[in-house]
């Protein structure tokens, strides 16, 4: 419909007619919502969507992802085989070409987990490469990744197929009408002001594209979200095409980077220029639609030389039109698919690179989440919560700009790239650095990862064990024997007070509150249909009054969610830039403390396990929990950021006495899994819950009430989908990787979720979801690592020390 005065009500606005706008419209019109509407301010498509290169694929970097894409592909052929509405879509298969053995192995474990979600990949020789595409030059090739379902759809065809399957069910699309502001009623309502009239909706969804900014300014955000330039050039005919009798696979090459497909009987050629461009900076001009920036391959000529090299039959044919385009990107190089941070009911769909497949994916989960709440996959690397206040707009450019440069080199395990670094320091930052420290990157924050043996060591990246591991083995054995001290920079930290305090927190939780002052205790969030939201360590600090501590990452997710609950006498204080932990480990570490504090009570009586205490540290004033992560004797110094440097200066010099040593996040990783304890969206997601996860001691259901309880009660009674185990695995090349599959002989009967090299008991350690008669203690299975099957065994899940002497020591 164009230029027709638009209804006035609807329960959920769409902005934005491209392929995520189209796709969630369809999904939400499945999940039964058909009062809904999409406004688009051109004509549909007129974004990015229509000029793409349309490539579509089951690639994905972890196992949500492959689903979403699955999902994408099988609606599309779906769609495409409608007799009265076809779309052209070709399934060629597609490759990914190595160069390098990290290659292999990232491919390897990529295929691996793909087959834990039932989705058939391969790798292929060199050899192989060459008889599947003809046209390609294997010198230099160690292989590829093969995807059977890998091709390429008409962009505009699926696009205008989703909202036409949408209208038909109900919903409402009105094209040619931008939407121009949008103002929100006292009710919480919003009302989306569009050329055409007024909508007042429950929802918003932001779906703009490289216009993500325009709108976003309009509900008073900024979304992390950058556009760059890219360009594709097509060529004539080419008679080694000519000549065959099948279209030849997709190629992705992170050696030269560049893509290619078959484009009637030419070549298509997509190139990731290093002299990359941004576009719309400093504003979009409002006619800029349906349109193209001006061709510049000049740009890619470093990577011309290369691209001919291996498709040397390029050399032969003429380039007749260079296509260059807007494409958004983000931080990581995964969009932002979820609410809108500190805006209830606004919602996006943004920051897509690659939006054509993953569009089917991505509507099907916003359209779940506005529907449901929460949807079939836990997709946190989706959900815009993920980025925080240091993600402005120069910090996402320069981001942006490394993920494009990287667009086929895809992230090695604890690989932190260099843009856009100190984004987020203490003031511990230049101490640390003088100790040789590794760093890695924790929402935003500079955090310690392990501290090198000489200035000179590099931390290879690596699926496999690499020499890292011997330097972390010393790390925890020094602390292990007398004490070491870490900074836990950016740990996310609010108090929340006021009148019902207790009661709220109580309400929020599905487990005990700590009720005397003083004492700490682990909770658990659930989602409305009973599932592990998140995790958190509550001290009661005085009458209705809380710390509440969580995952750095969990800063504004935790925030959004204890704010929708929250009652107005209730006030929740952010600390996580105003306070640092220093966390001191090791069975010295209670002497240590006493000998900077003499006129506090450090001992076990006056200061057992899991309480709270304000200490003083020399002349420093700390919040300090006895609480262990290591499964060491351990205290948490919680510091305000203008004595970090006090404390520490203060612990180190009587540490001399002590043997104090350091350590970083790989010591912490390794000695948690040894103990048993989980980790926030690797263990604990909110497909699984508490029970599964094996929280049992963590739930209360006396309670009266708690968020969840009653569908928690309900998924009691059908039994668990899965359950968490600890294995240890018999393989001395690797730790196992998120979402390696495990077997029971052929059968596939779980995913790793976590996995590392539990250094004191001298175990190779996973944890991983597994089908529930698969679970039982002394089940020996199989857990494939990099494309081989290593025996595991399911193991008690506190390898050491169970009994917890050395905390309570
Ligand atoms: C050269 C090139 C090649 C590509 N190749 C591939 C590929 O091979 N495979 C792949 O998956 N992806 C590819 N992409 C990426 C893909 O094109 C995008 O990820 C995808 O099109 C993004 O879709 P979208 O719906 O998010 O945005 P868009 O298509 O940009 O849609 C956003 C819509 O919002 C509308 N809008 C903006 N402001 C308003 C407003 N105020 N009111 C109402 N409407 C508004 C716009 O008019 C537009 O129609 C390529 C991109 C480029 C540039």
């Amino acid at each position: 419909m164009t230029n027709k005065t638009v209804i006035s009500h609807a329960r959920v606005v769409v902005i934005g007619g491209g392929i995520a706008g189209c796709s969630t419209l369809y999904h939400l019109t499945r999940e039964g919502w058909t009062d809904v509407v999409l406004l688009e301010r051109d004509e549909l498509t007129s974004g990015s969507t229509w000029h793409a290169a349309a490539q579509v694929t089951q690639f994905g970097g972890n196992q949500t992802m492959i689903a979403l894409k699955r999902h994408s592909i099988d609606l599309y052929r779906e769609l495409a085989a409608d007799a009265e509405n076809p779309i052209s879509y070709h399934i060629t298969g597609g490759m990914r070409l190595a160069h390098t053995p990290n290659q292999v192995d990232t491919y390897r474990h990529f295929i691996g987990m793909a087959a834990g979600m039932g989705v058939e990949m391969e790798f292929i020789d060199a050899a192989e490469v060459g008889r599947r595409h003809p046209l390609i030059s294997t010198e230099g090739l160690l292989g590829a990744w093969w995807d059977p379902l890998d091709g390429d759809i008409d962009p505009a065809g699926v696009t205008f197929a989703l909202a036409r399957k949408a209208r038909e069910t109900g919903a409402e699309v009105y094209r040619f009408n931008p939407v121009q502001s949008i103002t929100r009623k006292a009710n919480g309502e919003f009302i989306v002001h569009s050329k055409h009239g007024d909508i007042t909706c429950e929802k918003v969804v932001n779906a703009t594209g490289y216009r993500v900014n325009e709108v976003g300014n309009m509900l008073g955000v900024s979304h992390p979200v950058t556009s760059m330039e890219h360009m594709y050039f097509l060529t004539d005919t080419m008679p080694e095409l000519e000549a065959l009798d099948f279209r030849v696979p997709v190629i992705r090459d992170p050696g030269d980077d560049f893509y290619s497909r078959q484009e009637k009987n030419g070549l298509l050629v997509g190139v990731y220029e290093q002299g990359c461009q941004t576009f719309g900076m400093d504003g979009i001009d409002p006619d800029f639609t349906q349109a193209l920036c001006p061709s510049d391959l000049d740009r890619c000529l470093d990577n011309m030389e290369h691209i001919f090299e291996r498709l040397p039959a390029l050399t032969e044919a003429g380039i007749h039109t260079v296509i260059n385009g807007p494409i958004t990107y983000t931080i990581d190089g995964a969009p932002l698919i979820g609410p809108i941070p500190g805006i209830e009911n606004a919602y996006c769909a943004i920051g897509l690179r690659a939006g054509i497949g993953e569009s089917g994916g991505h509507g099907k989960l916003l359209a779940e989440m506005i529907v449901h709440g929460e949807c079939e996959w836990d997709a946190w690397f989706l959900d815009p919560r993920r980025f925080t206040q240091y993600a402005n707009t120069e910090h996402t450019c320069l981001k942006a700009i490394e993920d494009y440069q990287n667009e086929f080199h895809y992230h090695l395990p604890h690989e932190h790239r260099p843009a856009a670094r100190l984004a987020r320091t203490t003031p511990l930052y230049p101490v640390l650095e003088q100790l040789n420290c590794a760093w890695g990157v924790v929402n935003g924050w500079e955090r310690a990862l392990f501290f090198k043996p000489d200035a000179g060591f590099v931390d290879e990246h690596s699926f496999r064990f690499t020499p890292t591991k011997a330097v972390v083995a010393k790390e925890i054995e020094h602390l292990q024997q007398q004490v070491g001290v870490m900074e836990v920079s950016g740990f996310n930290r609010y108090e929340i007070s006021g009148d019902c305090a207790e009661e709220f927190l109580d309400m929020m939780i599905c487990g005990r509150l700590p009720r005397e002052i003083g004492k700490l205790s682990l909770c658990y969030l659930l989602t409305e249909k009973g599932n592990v939201l998140s995790e958190a360590t509550l001290v009661k600090r005085g009458e209705n009054r809380y710390w509440w501590g969580s995952a750095a990452a969990a800063e504004w997710h935790d925030r959004d969610w204890l704010n929708r609950f929250k009652p107005d006498s209730v006030t929740i204080t952010e600390m996580a830039d105003s306070h640092t932990i220093l966390v001191v480990a090791g069975p010295k570490s209670r002497d240590l403390l006493q000998s900077v504090s003499p006129r506090c009570d450090w001992s076990k009586d006056a200061f057992p396990w899991l309480q709270c205490r304000q200490m003083f540290i020399g002349h420093a004033e700390v919040t300090a929990m006895s609480v262990s992560f290591s499964g060491e004797l351990a205290y948490e110094l919680h510091v305000p950021n203008e004595q970090l440097y006090l404390v520490w200066q203060i612990l180190n010099q009587a540490g001399k006495a002590f043997g104090l040593g350091y350590f970083g996040l790989y010591a912490t990783e390794s000695m948690r899994l040894e103990k048993g304890y989980l980790h926030w969206k690797a263990d604990l997601i909110y497909e699984h819950n508490p029970f599964e996860a094996r929280l049992d001691r963590f739930v209360n259901l006396d309670k009266p009430d708690f968020i969840g309880k009653q569908a928690l009660l309900e998924q009691l009674e059908r039994g668990p989908r899965k359950l968490l185990v600890s294995l240890t695995v018999d393989c001395d090349i690797a730790s196992a990787h998120g979402g390696d599959p495990v077997f029971a002989g052929e059968q596939q009967v779980g995913s790793v979720t976590s996995a590392g090299y539990g250094h004191r008991v001298q175990k190779n350690i996973a944890y991983a979801y597994v089908n529930p008669d698969m679970a039982k203690i002394g089940t020996g299975l199989q857990l494939e690592i990099l494309g081989d099957k290593y025996a595991a065994v399911v193991v008690e899940p506190t390898l050491y020390d169970p009994a917890n002497q050395r905390v309570r020591a």
